[in-house]
């Protein structure tokens, strides 16, 4: 597989070698960190976890340099930063049992510009190589700008796959904003009621961004468990822990959507539920 960086790497845990490790794959996450991975696609680590026939691969586009640094990692300078970043992540591979890892290692300047074609080519390759049935990325509402970034390149290089090679879904994840906002007709939500201590072992792996003053490994558990509670204030629990995402798949099997009017929709209906709902009790018309 050609990769466009001379930095870029692919790490298969068990050791199988390339092509093969990769062409296995059949859920793949594609996200702008490393740990981004283990926040947002628990659905897809989880469906492959122990199994023959599933396999589950993560990209992640950006090489960490600008990581925050803290703790044990305070006088780090962004090359140290960028190896125990790039260590953790294949960390995490091992543990989650991932068909392989590949690290795209860009800077979020070249991601976030517009102009930049090499990640969109990086990532039809990884596409072609892998042939997933379902990607997970970052949503298009959320709220770090090279998270959406990556979300975007993601969907231009599906755009770029003939239709039969494209995956079936595409779900845009939650990391940096929570999608427990959309009308619950508008929700995917993904139980991650099993292994919650492979989960948990998995975003503790990253310890440099733990360390670096953010407790990623409470916050993302505490969000699943009460994703879980107030999904519906009638009835009990169901799953102990959620994750939400948004159903990108129409952007890929519609080439002409537009990523906004796409978007819109969701905060459209978002609103007139909460305008009906006043309207309703105040006794106006909606
Ligand atoms: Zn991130």
């Amino acid at each position: 597989m050609k990769l466009n960086m001379q930095t870029a790497e692919i790490y298969a845990p068990d050791g199988i070698a390339m092509p093969e490790a990769l062409s296995r794959t059949t859920h793949l996450a594609i996200s702008a960190h490393q740990d981004d991975i283990e926040i947002m696609a628990s659905d897809g680590i989880l469906k492959c976890f122990q199994q023959k026939d599933r396999w589950f691969t993560g990209v992640v586009v950006t090489d960490g340099a600008g990581s925050p640094r803290d703790d044990l990692y305070r006088d780090y300078t962004d090359e140290q930063m960028k190896t125990v970043r790039r260590k953790e992540q294949k960390k995490a591979a091992y543990v989650g049992e991932y068909a392989g890892i590949v690290l795209l290692d860009y800077p979020s300047s070249a991601v976030k510009s517009a102009g930049e074609t090499r990640v969109r080519e990086d990532l039809a390759e990884v596409l072609r190589v892998t042939r997933p049935e379902v990607v997970y990325t970052h949503n298009l509402a959320d709220k770090h700008d090279t998270h959406v970034a990556v979300a975007l390149r993601t969907i231009a290089a599906i755009r770029s796959l003939p239709e039969a090679e494209r995956p079936k879904k595409l779900y845009g994840c939650e990391v940096w904003r929570d999608l427990d906002w959309p009308v619950d007709a508008d929700k995917t939500a993904f139980d991650l009621s099993a292994h919650e201590n492979l989960q948990a072992s998995l975003v503790g792996i990253f310890d440099s961004q733990i360390c670096g003053g953010k407790r990623y490994d409470l916050a993302t558990q505490g969000r699943r468990r009460a994703h879980a509670t107030y999904a519906a204030s009638h009835g009990t629990d169901t799953a102990t822990a959620v994750t939400y995402a948004l159903d990108l798949s129409p952007l890929v099997a519609d080439t002409a959507l537009d990523p906004w009017t796409y978007v819109n929709g969701y905060v459209e209906r978002f609103q007139a539920e909460v305008k009906k709902r006043l309207a309703a009790l105040s006794g106006t018309k909606a």
